[in-house]
């Protein structure tokens, strides 16, 4: 697959012309380009964000929200459905944890397009169906990064943020994906104000309600053991089957989705992105982090506004460093959870740990938060 983001300046035609400069560039409109450019709104730059795609839009996620960014949601009037506790459960184990502060849960149906309606109530710029192409990155301060777009039009801007998302080939290295998100809604599951999750050998899954009596179903799973399986839809029905408080809740409700929606899931960890000068990366471009903790969201939105907030001292090596210092401990906190709830017999223990000493569990927790 060919990188989307050749980065060789000598692409560029003679003939180029460049339509038209911009204060800020972000690429990309889910969560983190968002927040970002509701960040820089309130900084008093106005932003152009170009999306590939539309709004609204189905996206493979668990939505819950951890806690930490749910005062930026609620300054923005978005307010997601409060969950409360979480319950771990693996085979006939099973631990909760009351949250010391609320979490909540809001598809990407409603999630975005409420974050787009802010932004272009404040007016910002926001282009969808425009994907860009290439990106020739500025070489010295003074210059401007030149941005090819898919409608055959180059912009240019002296400020870059980058919000693309966890896609493959471009940043990363080209390995083959090791996991598969799948989800699905259901409407009919009574889950008051838990999020549900469950641990499987080599997969785990959450069930959490969304808003509209809705509720969110997303699993990560080893492709290896969606394969053994032999489809989707034969390893779904397996895993279900092999937790009884699952199946029970799963029979109580139905399915809204013809069938699951998958994703695979190329890299955990930090990108190694590249240092262009007042260049900013965030949300999954930078960090994908299991979700085992739910954090991805709330990540995404933190590092946008702190871009946003760099950016306005053009500190992008600071921006950097400082992020990357930050979320290091949420990631290892992360993986750690992904690893547990991967191994039943792991699990069972941690399971069993934390029922004899709570405080294991709120450790942990506060562990993701610090
Ligand atoms: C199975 C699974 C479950 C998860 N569950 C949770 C959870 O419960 N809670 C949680 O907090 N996190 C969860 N996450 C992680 C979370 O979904 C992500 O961290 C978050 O969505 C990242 O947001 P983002 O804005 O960085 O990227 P995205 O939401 O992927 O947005 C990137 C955007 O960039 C656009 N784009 C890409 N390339 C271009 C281009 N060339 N030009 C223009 N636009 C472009 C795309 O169309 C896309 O809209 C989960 C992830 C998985 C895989």
């Amino acid at each position: 697959m060919a990188l989307p983001f050749p980065l060789d300046p000598h692409c560029l035609s003679q003939k180029t012309v460049v339509n038209m400069d911009q204060e800020v560039i972000i690429i990309g409109g889910g969560v983190a380009g968002l927040s970002a450019a509701l960040e820089f709104l309130r900084l008093g730059k106005v932003p152009t964000l170009l999306e590939a795609g539309s709004y609204p839009t189905q996206k493979v996620c668990g939505e819950f929200i951890s806690p930490e960014s749910l005062p930026f949601l609620k300054q923005w009037d978005i307010n997601p459905h409060p969950i409360l506790k979480s319950r771990f459960q693996s085979g006939k184990k099973e631990f909760s944890l009351t949250f010391p502060t609320p979490a909540g849960s809001l598809s990407h149906l409603i999630l975005d397009p409420s974050l787009v309606q802010h932004s272009l109530s404040l007016g910002a710029d926001i282009r969808t169906q425009v994907k860009v192409e290439a990106i020739y990155p500025k070489q010295q301060q003074g210059h401007k990064h030149l941005i090819k777009l898919s409608t055959g039009e180059m912009l240019s801007t002296s400020t870059l943020v980058i919000a693309i998302g966890r896609l493959p080939g471009f940043l990363a290295p080209l390995i083959e994906p090791q996991f598969l998100g799948i989800k699905a809604h259901f409407k009919g599951i009574e889950l008051a104000n838990t999020l549900e999750m469950f641990g499987f050998q080599g997969a785990y899954l959450g069930l959490s309600p969304i808003e509209e009596g809705k509720s969110n179903l997303a699993c990560l799973a080893s492709i290896e053991k969606v394969k053994s399986a032999g489809s989707v839809d034969q390893f779904m029905e397996k895993i279900i089957q092999e937790n009884p408080h699952l199946n029970e809740l799963l029979a109580s409700g139905e399915r809204l989705f013809d069938n699951w929606m998958t994703a695979s899931v190329p890299y955990f960890g930090f990108k190694n992105t590249p240092d262009w000068q007042d260049s900013y990366f965030i949300g999954d471009a930078a960090l994908a982090i299991p979700p085992a903790c739910g954090d991805g969201l709330s990540l995404g939105i933190t590092s946008g506004i702190m871009a946003a907030r760099y950016a306005s001292n053009q500190d992008f090596v600071g921006f950097k460093r400082d992020y990357k210092a930050q979320s290091s401990s949420i990631l290892r906190a992360a993986k750690g959870l992904h690893t547990l709830l991967m191994n039943p017999k792991l699990c069972r223990m941690a399971i069993q740990g934390c029922t004899l000493s709570p405080s294991i569990g709120k450790l942990l927790f506060r562990m993701t938060r610090s």
